[in-house]
């Protein structure tokens, strides 16, 4: 059987490593970090995420989908926070039974390489960072940054396989590699001028949630925002999207006093459930926000990108994971769909994928001004209750686009076209009707 040289033993890269050794391909994974059992997470970054659809079914396909959920908790709405204390409480569909699931990343790591490491064929090594790729013969050099005795110091060492795969992030090595040897390589990355800092909200005396426990809170602010989402401890992890630079931004709030005058007047019913604030504030970093596209994904039979090496997006459709859990789907369709001729399972995954990464990357942005700004607004609240009575009035025909992204496996290319598509019909049909009221009532007056 081939050999397959997994680069990053992160959510995907494990996820990957537990399809590819049950179709009995040997498989060496590669992760720069420590095992995540030790407790390798890097403190501050994404602690938990949204699980949805798309990457449940991924995780359903290779048997641990319950294993996971068993951790999660459902998030079956929006709960807005006004600036005055108010609260709002939005579903997300008009089914009470679609939920979102808030996941701890180090869990699920875990979770992802185990199932991957049930498979004798798989072998993962930690502490070996990647730090470039021989595209033409599949080989990694690598540095096992784990050598004993430390004095030697990073030892280098080459992996070399029948292809090697680049799971390894939005920095993606891999990545870097093509780009270095690839004529043509297309590269774009692009980043907010927002950054993210996450804080904590800690479980109340006797291990309950400060806050409603199901569901995702925002606190919109048009230009900034704040999210938090549950933990099974009782804590929920926040997290501020915040602008970098200007009058007001992370650049120009250093002291305490500053840190807690701007929590006070924008979250002022944050404040008291936070008692960690300014330690978190100062100590947590502020991390940057990007999205990646890169063309291709792949090299001949020899080298591909999977996830955030191939498409970071920014998280505000809570879609990454999901997006990269999707990936390893169809690249498994794919390699069984052309046993014997991986180049061309490559470049299908790519096709099939390239599309819906860039539809998802669009989307995502766009829902960064939808949460930040129009959840606190009276035409949005409309909007979706319209939304929810026509998906209840036409079951099956009229899906809102949140539904089809978080709730269905469609394409998210083709989700987004579909929406816009029922946009357009929706405004012409409320045109239609408020024109003929208009002419009625003009009727009557004659
Ligand atoms: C603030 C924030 C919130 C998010 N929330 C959500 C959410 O709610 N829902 C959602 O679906 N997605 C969310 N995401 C996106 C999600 O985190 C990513 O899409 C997902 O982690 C991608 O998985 P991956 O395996 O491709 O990359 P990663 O999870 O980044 O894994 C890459 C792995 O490769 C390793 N690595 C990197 N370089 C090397 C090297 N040179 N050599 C060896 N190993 C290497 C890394 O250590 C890491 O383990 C969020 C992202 C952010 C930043």
């Amino acid at each position: 059987m081939p050999k397959f040289i997994l680069i990053g033993s992160g959510l995907a890269g494990g996820l990957l490593a537990a399809y590819l050794g049950r179709r009995g391909y040997e498989v060496d994974l590669y992760e720069r970090r420590s095992d995540p059992r030790e407790g390798n997470m890097v403190g501050g970054r994404s602690i938990n995420l949204a699980l949805s659809t798309r990457g449940i079914h991924a995780l359903e396909q290779i048997g641990i989908a319950d294993e996971v959920l068993r951790h999660a908790i459902p998030m079956r709405g929006r709960m807005i926070h006004g600036k005055s204390g108010g609260l709002h409480f939005a579903p997300y569909d008009v089914d009470p039974n679609k939920h979102i699931n808030s996941i701890g990343r180090a869990a699920l790591n875990t979770t992802v390489i185990e199932a991957a490491q049930r498979y004798p064929n798989v072998h993962v090594k930690f502490n070996h960072k990647c730090t470039d790729v021989d595209l033409d013969s599949a080989t990694a050099h690598l540095l096992n940054t784990s050598t004993t005795p430390v004095r030697l110091g990073p030892q280098p060492i080459t992996a070399s396989g029948d292809a090697v795969i680049g799971v390894d992030g939005a920095f993606s090595a891999v990545r870097q590699s093509m780009q270095l040897k690839i004529d043509n390589f297309q590269y774009d990355e692009s980043y907010l001028a927002h950054g993210y800092k996450e804080l904590t909200i800690p479980p109340g005396p006797d291990g309950s949630w400060k806050m409603e426990k199901e569901a995702l809170h925002i606190w919109p602010r048009k230009s900034f925002m704040m999210i938090a989402l549950p933990n099974p401890d009782g804590s929920f992890t926040c997290t501020l999207f915040w602008e970098f630079e200007g009058p007001r931004s992370f650049a120009t709030t250093k002291t305490d006093d500053d840190i807690r005058r701007f929590f006070e007047e924008e979250f002022p019913d944050a404040v008291p459930l936070m008692p960690n604030l300014l330690d978190d504030f100062t100590n947590n970093p502020t991390g940057s926000l990007v999205t990646i596209r890169c063309v291709p994904w792949f090299y001949g039979a020899k080298v591909c990108l999977v996830g955030d090496a191939a498409h970071a997006v920014v998280p505000f459709y809570g879609q990454g994971m999901n997006a990269a859990f999707e990936d390893c789907v169809v690249l498994d369709q794919c390699l069984a769909e052309f046993p014997e001729d991986r180049q061309r399972a490559f470049a299908e995954y790519f096709q099939r994928r390239k599309v819906n990464a860039d539809a998802l990357a669009d989307l995502a942005l766009e829902n960064f001004i939808e949460m930040r700004d129009k959840t606190a607004s009276g035409a949005f609240r409309a909007k979706k209750k319209l939304d929810h009575f026509l998906e209840a009035a036409l079951p099956g025909i009229y899906l809102p686009l949140y539904t089809m992204v978080t709730f269905t496996r469609i394409p998210y290319a083709q989700a987004a076209r579909r929406a816009r598509l029922q946009d357009r019909i929706v405004y012409a049909g409320l045109i239609l009707a408020i024109t003929s009221i208009l002419a009625s009532i003009a009727l009557l007056f004659r």
